[in-house]
């Protein structure tokens, strides 16, 4: 610019000087950030600082030759910052316009260059026009490539900082052009000192400008990156096979759901926000323990929940896999579905069927003793008592041979049921086999299970059962009864109620009989026969196994001792008809 005007008092360049200070601040704060022109401003700043150089150097020439002093080093010296302060204008406009390409050769060649010639010019043969077009051209060449730079950036969607630049740039521009070209113009601004600080001041108002121009279009990108994010997401779960939910972590709250999952819950699209992820969840513990295992791992899968419809009676099964994600400024749970009610179906089925005797829908003998054996140790624990019943058709074949074997089937449906409905719900009575079934009675001992088996017992000689032929046909059972005063294991028990049903069919039949703990002795005995009875059957093979080597000749040899082995005959059951 070349205000001289600045140094003409002392306010003056004080003031200039704060100008200049509150630029370079501001300057440096944008040299923190991720502003990417940050190289180039700051190269067109150290320019503008250069350039203020010069016009203090003007100034001292002023003086000196004023004091008729020898001026040629400051006129070389001005000459010279002029030069390398175009040469920074110059090196940031293109960093500017260009993004960060490395120009330093040229510049450090044209400052050579421009070097060479300054001295040339100043010490070897003095030219005072050379000299002063020299000067003219350095200082307009600066001003003209930055205020290109700083238009060239006002295509930018936010772009008031690069405005703020190019203006006041071309203002100044303007004026060196006027001072230079046109003696008229000299009068008209020109030469107020105060143009300077005021440019800077602008300049550091344009460069903070264009730092949050920077931000804002920073912000609007990441806005319209969390858009397009936001659109695929959707895209994603709209096209996915299974039934997919979005819920808010902070309010369990549904933001989104695809069509599937609309279906599957009975969603009303249009009222999204009225549903919560919980409301869907059969067993509001199951919706708990899925949030505490998010909380440990990322991601869960494979996580089979209860569910119902918003407004469903029968719940229904799903496989869930969940994990947290970013969405629409949310952290949103994304829930996705497989509807495995048919497999929990086809699961349960094959359990009952494990479970279950197929003709009478009873447990079956082998649940019978599993679950007698864990409800004995838990009575065992709490002192309580109980009873095992054994129950048998008496003269069942007469039924199936005068009726026909299917009537015969229908009796035993029958008989099920009736001694089903005649127990309390914590008893259980499974089918032991053939027309024998098996009672546990909780909390009742042998006496009280005496009253309860002869309700039974009367209860079953009541019923009328029509046969296919149009029959009624009639029927009565004996009880044998077994207790904790007996046994706590339940083959004894099983044993000793067997016993005692025995005894009953003995006595004349359609009769309870409770099993004498007397007698344990003798089962023990027969016990320990049938024990020995077992090991000399056992083949010679096993007598060797841990003494000696095994032959393939074992048995073979000894098959006669085999032959040999005696067995003791089991007592007739039977009773006599
Ligand atoms: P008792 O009073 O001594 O018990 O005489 P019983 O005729 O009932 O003799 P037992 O208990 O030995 O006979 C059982 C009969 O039950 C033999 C078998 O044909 C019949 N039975 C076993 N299972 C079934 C079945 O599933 N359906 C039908 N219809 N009959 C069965
Ligand atoms: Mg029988
Ligand atoms: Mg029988």
């Amino acid at each position: 610019m070349g205000n001289i005007e600045i140094f003409a008092q002392t306010s003056n360049w004080i003031i200039t000087v704060l100008s200049l200070v509150i630029f370079s601040i501001t300057t440096l704060a944008i040299r923190q950030g991720k502003l990417p022109a940050k190289e180039g401003l700051s190269y067109i700043y150290l320019g503008l600082l250069l350039e203020f150089m010069t016009i203090y150097t003007t100034h001292l020439m002023t003086v000196e030759y004023a004091r008729g002093q020898e001026i040629d080093w400051l006129v070389f010296a001005q000459l010279f910052l002029l030069l390398i302060s175009m040469l920074f204008l110059a090196e940031g406009a293109l960093k500017l316009m260009m993004g960060n390409i490395s120009s330093t050769l040229i510049i450090v060649g044209l400052g050579i260059i421009g070097f060479i010639a300054s001295a040339y010019f100043v010490f070897f043969f003095p030219d005072n026009n050379v000299i002063s077009n020299m000067q003219t051209i350095f200082t307009i060449a600066g001003f003209l490539t930055i205020t290109i730079a700083f238009w060239s950036q006002t295509h930018l969607r936010h772009a008031t900082g690069y405005l703020t630049a190019a203006l006041s740039s071309s203002f100044v521009l303007g004026i060196i052009i006027l001072k230079n070209f046109s003696a008229t113009a000299g009068w008209i601004l020109v030469d107020s000192w105060y143009i300077t600080p005021l440019f800077y001041n602008v300049m550091a108002v344009a460069y903070i400008a264009i730092n949050a121009d920077f931000l804002a279009s920073r912000l609007e990108n990441a806005k319209r990156e969390i858009i397009k994010y936001n659109r695929r997401i959707e895209e994603i779960i709209k096209s996915s096979p299974f039934p997919i939910i979005l819920s808010r972590i902070s309010d369990d709250k549904i933001i989104l759901a695809n069509n599937n999952a609309i279906k599957l819950f009975g969603i009303d699209e249009r009222e999204l926000d009225h549903y919560r992820l919980k409301d869907f969840f059969a067993d509001a513990e199951n919706r708990t323990l899925l949030t505490e295992r998010l909380e440990e791992e990322k991601e869960v899968k494979d996580f089979e929940v209860l569910v119902k419809s918003y407004n469903g009676d029968t719940p229904f099964w799903l496989l869930t896999s969940a994990t947290t994600i970013d969405y629409n400024y949310d952290v949103v749970l994304y829930t996705a579905f497989q509807d495995i009610t048919s497999r929990k179906n086809r699961e349960a089925l094959l359990k009952n069927q494990a479970i279950r005797d197929p003709l009478t829908s009873l447990y079956n003998r082998r649940y019978f003793e599993d679950e007698v054996k864990k409800r004995i140790d838990q009575a065992r624990k709490t002192n309580r008592v109980y009873s095992v019943l054994m129950s048998d058709v008496d003269l069942f074949k007469r039924v199936n041979d005068t009726y026909g074997h299917k009537t015969g089937d229908k009796v035993l449906i029958e008989l099920a049921a009736a001694s089903e409905r005649a127990l309390r719900d914590g008893d259980i009575v499974a089918r032991y086999g053939g027309e024998e079934f098996v009672i546990y009675l909780a909390d009742v001992d042998a006496e009280k299970a005496k009253v309860v088996a002869e309700r039974l017992r009367t209860t079953i000689s009541e019923l009328e059962i029509p046969s296919d032929d149009g029959r009624i046909v009639k029927f009565t059972i004996s009880i044998g009864i077994s207790s904790s005063k007996v046994s706590d294991n339940i083959d004894t028990l099983i044993k000793t109620a067997d016993e005692a049903l025995y005894k009953a069919k003995q006595n004349g039949r359609n009769r309870v009989e409770i099993f004498n703990p007397e007698e344990l002795k003798h089962i023990d005995m027969a016990n320990k026969a049938l024990h020995k009875d077992e090991t000399a059957n056992r083949h010679p093979i096993f007598e060797k196994e841990d003494k000696e080597e095994i032959s393939l000749l074992d048995g073979i040899v000894e098959n006669k001792i085999m032959d040999k082995a005696t067995t003791i005959e089991q007592p007739n059951k039977e009773p006599k008809e």
